[in-house]
């Protein structure tokens, strides 16, 4: 290498000015700054102050199944503009623009797989795609889920992040609401457990049906959960609202949802209760189906009585 080389060729990865910060997560709650690695680790939870950052629907199915289990299913739903809704830009526009932004057709993921070997339906919200909010696709796939539950008696498990009813959607995404609380009633009809999680922000039409239906309805430390925002309350009732408002743990002090728990402490947690419904794992088959085994089965039974002619 000549000695003008090495001042003509630049290094290949030559960080510019604006990369290294691009590395580091900066904690909304503490603002400490850390190596974004050590937060994607723990699942973007602050390793300081646990804080618990928001997961898109694929972070929070990666957190919650079975590695390679997960299936997705009626990914090919597409919302249609039946009111030929337009405010600021038309509903089209902001579907194709969602769209791009998270490469889905709705706010969730919708599909089946394994927590801890025990066969689940699951829905996760994703409060990128219209702030996760719910419209007729999002509805239809929760009532699919729920009837896949049903006859596959499988428990079902929704992790919300929503602003709410899609109000592009008008009326038809209000009746999502009923709609997905029927489906529910059929599961609890059944004796199917439903376990709702209740993730940063759960608000609006979806905290006002489904989400607050869970027969277990855990939250994520610090979520804010409600109906109409503390403004609208706070200017609607003329009086403060107290510290804490809306937040999981007020919640949870005034029986609103049954447990708090720590993101990485979730999967766990999850596979515990529903062992509780005596649901069983694949883990807990294999075991049953090996004791089978170790009995005589049909065949050997016959070419025993075959020896014994002979
Ligand atoms: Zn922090």
């Amino acid at each position: 290498m000549s000695f003008l080389s090495i001042f003509s060729k630049q290094p290949k990865e030559q960080s510019k000015p604006n990369e290294a910060p691009a590395h580091w997560v900066k904690c909304q709650q503490c603002q400490s700054l850390m190596y974004f690695k050590e937060v994607e680790f723990l699942h973007q939870v602050c390793p300081k102050c646990d804080f618990h950052m928001r997961i898109n629907a694929t972070q929070r199915i990666e957190l919650l199944c079975d590695e390679g289990s997960f299936v997705e299913l009626d990914a090919n739903l597409k919302a249609t503009d039946p009111l030929k809704f337009v405010d600021k830009k038309s509903y089209k526009k902001r579907l194709i623009e969602a769209n791009a932004k998270t490469g889905k057709n709705s706010s969730l993921i919708s599909g089946e797989g394994k927590i801890e070997g025990i066969d689940v339906q699951l829905v996760c919200f994703d409060f990128a795609f219209m702030g996760g909010s719910l419209g007729s696709v999002e509805g239809e796939r929760i009532v699919r889920a729920a009837h896949r539950a049903l006859n596959k008696h499988q428990p079902l498990i929704i992790a919300s992040a929503s602003g709410g009813a899609r109000m592009q959607e008008s009326t038809y995404s209000l009746l999502q609401m009923s709609k997905t609380s029927a489906a529910i009633k059929r599961l609890s009809d059944a004796k199917i457990p439903y376990i709702s999680i209740l993730t940063d922000p759960t608000m609006g039409g979806v905290s006002a049906s489904f989400a607050s239906l869970g027969d277990i309805i855990m939250a994520e430390p610090g979520a804010l959960i409600g109906f109409a925002g503390a403004r609208v309350i706070k200017q609607t009732i003329g009086a403060d609202l107290p510290e804490g408002f809306q937040r999981a743990e007020f919640l949870l002090e005034h029986g609103l949802i049954d447990m708090i728990v720590k993101r990485n402490d979730m999967k766990k947690t999850i596979a515990d209760i529903l062992g509780y419904f005596n649901i069983k794992s694949d883990v807990a088959l294999i075991s049953a189906n090996e004791e089978f085994e170790a009995k005589p089965t049909d065949e050997s039974a016959e070419n025993f009585e075959l020896k014994l002619k002979q």
